[in-house]
């Protein structure tokens, strides 16, 4: 019998959901964070159910060969990559994997076809947004840094791997400000305090960057010898503050004020453009996104002549890479304020054969198809973790498009669609996963969905 507080000595055979090792005592199932397939560990129990329990690594006996050096010492104890200490093209055949056994088990799919999955060319720094929490420690000094996993404990570092590089001079710079001119970081429990994170974004294509500073006030002191000093640092454009003064742990307010440049940057997937500002959703990793949105759209077979539905479109991202191959996309998406971001980056591109509805998915199209008589060749879905609205599967095989191309970061939900569709009369065409995140145990999918 396991049993919590045991010490433990096991083979990793398997990696789980989130990344995490898995391996067997007699029989009984273990799963160790920070441990890889094949390493052989000494554990500590910390939690045991009947039929499996969770274990701490204590030490590596003998190492696995898909066991690589970690670049980053907080790894760890950080909440932002769980898997940094796996060679990475194990990391993509784990990830490969984890959508076929997906398909197999969940979907019920067989001879899945699937494409190799598309890694990145540089698997680290690059991010294109981070939000550092600012705090101080026990004995007062200033830190600035990561979230510790589950937990809101700052972990004081200027270097993060995945983060973009500009991140460290820029991170270095305002910890020696904060220190020069005292200024207070914000204190979570005690609601009190000025500094709560600091917002950076960076345009890969562009170049531009942004600094924001979130503060539980309305201004900030000593703006001209901040502005000085940033400035100093190459490429930035932007710096501005963000003010949020609410009791809570959503880490921007609604206002945003310019301090110096403008109050957004711009960045490119592939040949558009897209406005950004500190509230922006945009995809953190835009390299990716486009090799993502170039399967997409190579999986849609677009001729010029087809009415595309992007659902769940967020800022439009999609249905403007689309757009330039059909002949009008409609994107819906729920968020009003993605929509204000979808339309002025249709402008700014010049693309007019796009229009932008605001609502919830499973409404909106079936409302339109009914009563506008709006058709469909091909459906975009992208849905959030948890997948498609059973409604909007059902509209979809209603209106019977051609082609639905489902993009997902879910593969779970993804097999739970598809293989509603693959019983209301869909086929399985291609699948192919993308790798977006590096050293985390998330994965992209992109499947192809032919009406038969
Ligand atoms: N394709 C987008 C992002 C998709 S993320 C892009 O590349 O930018 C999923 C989006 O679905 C989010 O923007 C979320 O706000 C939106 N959403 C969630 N539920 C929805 C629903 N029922 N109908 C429409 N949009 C929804």
């Amino acid at each position: 019998m396991v049993k919590k507080n045991d010490q433990l000595v096991v083979t990793i055979e398997d990696i789980g959901s989130e990344g995490e090792g898995i391996g067997k005592y007699e029989g009984y199932t273990l799963f160790i964070k920070n441990t890889v397939v094949g390493d052989k560990v000494l554990v500590k129990v910390m939690k045991a159910g009947k039929s499996y329990g969770y274990a701490k690594l204590l030490e590596v006996i003998e190492a696995s060969p898909y066991r690589v050096i970690l670049r980053c010492d907080k790894a760890e104890k950080c909440g932002g990559c769980q898997i940094m200490h796996i060679d990475y093209a194990k990391q993509l055949e784990y990830k490969e994997n984890k959508v076929r056994n997906c398909l197999a088990r969940i979907g019920g799919f067989e001879n899945i076809p699937m494409e190799p999955i598309l890694g990145m060319e540089k698997p680290y720094y690059y991010r294109n947004k981070s939000q550092f929490p600012v705090g101080k420690n026990k004995e007062g000094k200033v830190i600035i840094g990561f979230y510790a996993e589950r937990t809101h404990s700052i972990i004081d570092t200027d270097h993060c791997y995945i983060g973009a590089e500009i991140n460290m001079p820029i991170i270095r710079f305002m910890r020696s400000f904060i220190e020069k001119y005292n200024i207070e970081p914000y204190n979570e429990t005690k609601h009190m305090g000025l500094l709560r994170h600091i917002l950076i974004r960076v345009g890969y294509t562009t170049g531009e960057v942004m600094v924001c500073l979130v503060i539980n006030g309305r201004d900030f002191p000593h703006k001209k010898e901040l502005v000085e000093g940033l400035r100093k640092i190459p490429g930035i454009t932007s710096i501005c503050l963000n003010i949020n003064t609410a009791k809570t742990n959503v880490i921007l307010g609604e206002e945003v004020i310019k301090v110096w440049g403008e109050t957004y940057i711009t960045d490119y997937i592939g040949s558009i453009k897209y406005r950004i500002s500190p509230l922006s959703f945009f995809q953190v990793n835009p390299l990716q996104t486009h090799r993502l949105y170039q399967i997409a759209l190579d999986y849609a077979g677009l001729t010029g002549d087809e009415v595309v539905w992007d659902l769940y479109c967020g800022i439009g991202t999609i249905s403007l890479f689309l757009a330039k191959k059909a002949r009008k996309v409609y994107g819906v998406e729920i968020i009003p304020q993605a929509i204000d971001d979808a339309r002025t980056n249709a402008n700014i591109n010049g693309i007019e054969n796009v229009e932008f509805f605001v609502g919830a998915a499973e409404e909106v199209l079936p409302r339109k198809h009914n009563e506008e008589n709006i058709k469909a060749d091909v459906i975009v879905v992208d849905p959030p973790r948890k997948g498609c609205d059973q409604k909007l599967l059902d509209t979809i095989i209603s209106i019977a498009p051609k082609k639905v191309v489902y993009v997902s970061c879910d593969p779970a939900t993804l097999a739970r669609d598809l293989k509603y569709l693959n019983a209301n009369g869909y086929e399985l065409k291609k699948v192919r996963a993308v790798d977006q995140f590096a050293h985390s145990s998330h994965v992209e999918t992109v499947a192809l969905m032919i009406k038969v």
